[in-house]
């Protein structure tokens, strides 16, 4: 083969360079982390959020959405959306909530065992597109040889290989990533915990510095775990479902719950998005009533609830609540129906769990990366059209993961694990041995 003249070396289009910076340009920016709430154009790049101003000039080689018309919010923070829990056999639940502007998610499987992450994180290896973790199921855990002060150094990654080979596992993969879990799950509808493990739930994650959720519906069981708790931390979450009234009559059951959360120091309650819709939830699921309904807006007027989880996705065989769908259209009408401003609406699903994460296990990096838009934050990113009410992009580490509501390949792997101490890319589970020799 001859050439006229001296072929010219494969360059990428400027576009395509790894480093290209995205513009997001003439949203309307609300950052609660930053009482932000703007048009303004954002600039992403490398995976991370460069800077919000009035106006930033695109250079050669930006890509810009033009964001006119649209509310940009940081990803959503989901501290309770069941996916891979029990049977679930597709991993279609995990990517489906991206599309609803989800970009962490932490799911609360109560039937989750130690080996939980392995399995879960081996899915993050192989191209999940958002940040995930678990919470173990209190019983899997209290159910091993190991005493509550081994299980707090197992968790600490401070119990020796050796030890943890005779009381915590056989399988070298489940031992050296049981303790990737975010937390402990308690849930009266799977075993009702005897007071010493109850006790050893709190010792453990207070300890340990792990989260522990229980379900909340019960008010009695809720007052179980308020009573235990003296001053240690625990999520009564879904505390909505008290307001189903499946319990005893709703309002007062919700009262209940609320009360707790104000009497006792540690107890903290979050609240289902589809439970605070117009609609009152889901028809497949629990609907609340609509006087109890009018007692959680009026808890979270006044600043009794600042947390909302999903308990959803509706398509996984673990059916809770709501449903990731329902997390924008709640946070929008809970600002139309001038429960709280926009501003504070959003905080709940942003900064305010990743405050909660970062209270209860004593880890800056939550703040720091996630549920903001300032500088140096990851870039998750999700723009919502407010008239459809619902996220019509979502980015993760700037990257488009799902548009219109559905998920994009080209995101395919940009997914970490959310452990206690940092949000890593990989967890290379097919990396590790599966007999110790
Ligand atoms: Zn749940």
């Amino acid at each position: 083969m001859t050439y006229a003249r001296a072929p010219r070396p494969v360059t990428f289009p400027d576009a395509l360079a790894p480093e290209a910076r995205f513009l997001i340009r003439r949203g309307r920016v609300i950052d609660p982390a930053h009482r932000v709430d703007a048009i303004k154009d954002l600039a992403i790049a490398g995976g991370t959020v460069r800077e919000a101003a009035e106006t930033i000039l695109p250079q050669r080689g930006d890509g810009v959405i033009e964001a006119d018309g649209l509310f940009v919010l940081p990803g959503i923070i989901d501290l309770h959306c069941h996916f891979h829990d029990l049977f679930d056999v597709s991993t279609t639940p995990a990517t489906e909530v991206v599309g609803a502007g989800t970009v962490v998610a932490l799911t609360p499987g109560a039937g989750n065992t130690l080996m939980a992450p392995a399995l879960l994180g081996a899915e993050v290896d192989r191209g999940l597109p958002l940040h995930v973790g678990c919470y173990i199921g209190a019983a899997a855990v209290l159910s091993t040889r190991a005493s509550p002060e081994q299980l707090i150094a197992y968790f600490r990654g401070e119990l020796p290989d050796t030890t943890q080979f005779q009381v915590i596992s056989r399988n070298p993969i489940t031992n050296a990533t049981g303790a990737l879990a975010i937390g402990l799950k308690d849930h009266m509808g799977h075993w009702i915990l005897s007071d010493d493990h109850l006790e050893a739930c709190f010792a453990i994650t207070q300890q340990a510095q792990l989260l522990f959720m229980s379900h909340c519906q019960d008010p009695e069981h809720a007052e179980r775990l308020a009573r235990h708790s003296r001053g240690r931390r625990v999520l009564l979450t879904h505390a909505t479902a008290a307001g189903s009234g499946s319990h005893g009559d709703a309002v007062a059951s919700l009262e209940h719950v609320l009360a707790l959360a104000r009497d006792y120091p540690g107890v903290t309650l979050d609240f289902t998005t589809a439970h605070l819709r117009r609609s009152r939830g889901l028809r497949d699921g629990i609907l609340i009533d609509e006087r109890a309904q009018a007692t959680a807006w009026d808890a979270i007027a006044r600043g009794r609830c600042h947390l909302l989880t999903s308990d959803g996705p509706c398509n996984a065989t673990m059916k809770g609540f709501g449903d990731a769908r329902e997390n924008i259209p709640c946070l929008l009408e809970l600002a139309q129906e001038g429960v709280v401003s926009l501003l504070d609406a959003v905080a709940m699903m942003t900064v305010n769990p990743v405050r909660f994460a970062s209270e209860a296990t004593g880890q800056r990096w939550w703040t720091e990366e996630l549920g903001h838009l300032g500088p140096g934050a990851r870039a998750n990113v999700v723009l919502v059209e407010p008239q459809a009410g619902r996220a019509v992009m979502t980015l993760v580490e700037g990257r488009i993961a799902a548009f219109e509501g559905r998920c994009v390949r080209a995101a395919h792997g940009v997914g970490g694990w959310v452990s206690r101490t940092g949000l890593r890319s990989k967890l290379g589970v097919g990396d590790l041995p599966f007999f110790q020799t």
